[in-house]
């Protein structure tokens, strides 16, 4: 049974983890707490780039000598595999820590994974701990393993002149590019979301095939591609909505008075059919409205016939 103490250190370890997105992929981001045995954090660290150490490494470079003895709470399973860097669960072995406590087992270790070394080593292993607050963070990574493509999303502006693209220059837009991997603009061509962000030739980055949503999806993910930002209009979005592999639309409203006339241009009043809002808030320029997929119980046919 997890203590206070480590379940209070594996939501700031969510919280850290959360700095890799938008820099990580084609990795998890992943976050990574050490705790005293008397409870005290002695180390902490995130995985911020493929290539480069890993949360648990981050975190034992962190606590040095502390480390021995120490619990480890970490949002997804220690890794066993010797890839740009050492197995982090034998660097948690080697440092001589007694305890892990898991959020998320890694889907891609079928169990053989970090944490049965771990206890093979003589650690003491709990998992599951806030699985779904864990999964605030690391959803998007498991949802590109189920499905095999990037979770992407779509923010459009909405005014009386109908459906156009967010601006690029808005703290909005900027905001939104700093939580993706990549951007396909209105020109169809994809770009890094941030330039630089995620070192030299991490994501293999080569305009889509056209037409077809879901097989551009797919392509993208191959290249790496975890969260992809359609920073377009409808034209561009419209073959992923039909296909229907959007998984967030972010409509923006300009607020005040400005909209006095009905959107006579555009296709619908403010979400795509099929999706239902799931957050409001105001920013610095807009209403944002964020919609996902209804519920598939009750979603209907996706299919726009734009
Ligand atoms: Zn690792």
């Amino acid at each position: 049974m997890a203590s206070f103490a480590e379940a209070a250190a594996m939501r700031r370890a969510i919280a850290l983890s959360a700095a890799g997105i938008g820099t990580t992929s084609p990795n998890p981001p992943v976050g990574c707490v050490l705790l005293s045995p008397v409870g005290r954090i002695v180390g902490e660290g995130y995985h911020e780039r493929k290539g480069e150490a890993h949360a648990e490494a981050q975190a034992l470079a962190a606590a040095g000598p502390l480390a021995a003895g120490a619990t480890a709470v970490v949002t997804l399973e220690p890794c066993n595999h010797q890839g740009r860097t050492p197995p982090c669960r034998q660097a948690l072995i080697d440092a001589g820590i007694r305890r892990a406590v898991v959020a998320v087992i890694d889907p891609t270790s079928r169990g053989e994974g970090g944490v049965a070394e771990l206890r093979r080593a003589g650690v003491d292993v709990e998992t599951g701990l806030l699985v779904g607050e864990a999964e605030i963070v690391l959803g998007d990574w498991l949802a590109g393993l189920r499905n095999r493509r990037p979770v992407i999303t779509w923010p459009y502006l909405i005014t009386c002149h109908g459906f156009g693209q967010l601006p690029p220059d808005t703290s909005e837009a900027r905001q939104l590019r700093l939580n993706a991997d990549a951007v396909l603009g209105a020109d169809g061509t994809i770009r890094e979301a941030v330039p630089g962000s995620h070192g030299k030739g991490i994501l293999a980055l080569q305009d889509p095939p056209p037409g077809d949503g879901a097989a551009a999806a797919a392509f993208l993910y191959n290249g790496g591609v975890r969260r992809l930002l359609l920073h377009s209009g409808l034209d561009v979005a419209a073959p992923f909505l039909d296909a229907g592999v959007v998984d967030h639309v972010v409509a923006c409203l300009p607020y005040g008075n400005a909209s006095s006339r009905p959107a006579a241009e555009a296709p619908w009043p403010l979400l795509p059919p099929g999706f239902a809002i799931t957050a409001t808030v105001r920013t610095e320029n807009f209403i944002l409205v964020d919609g996902q997929p209804e519920a598939l119980s009750s979603r209907p046919a996706r299919s726009l016939h734009l």
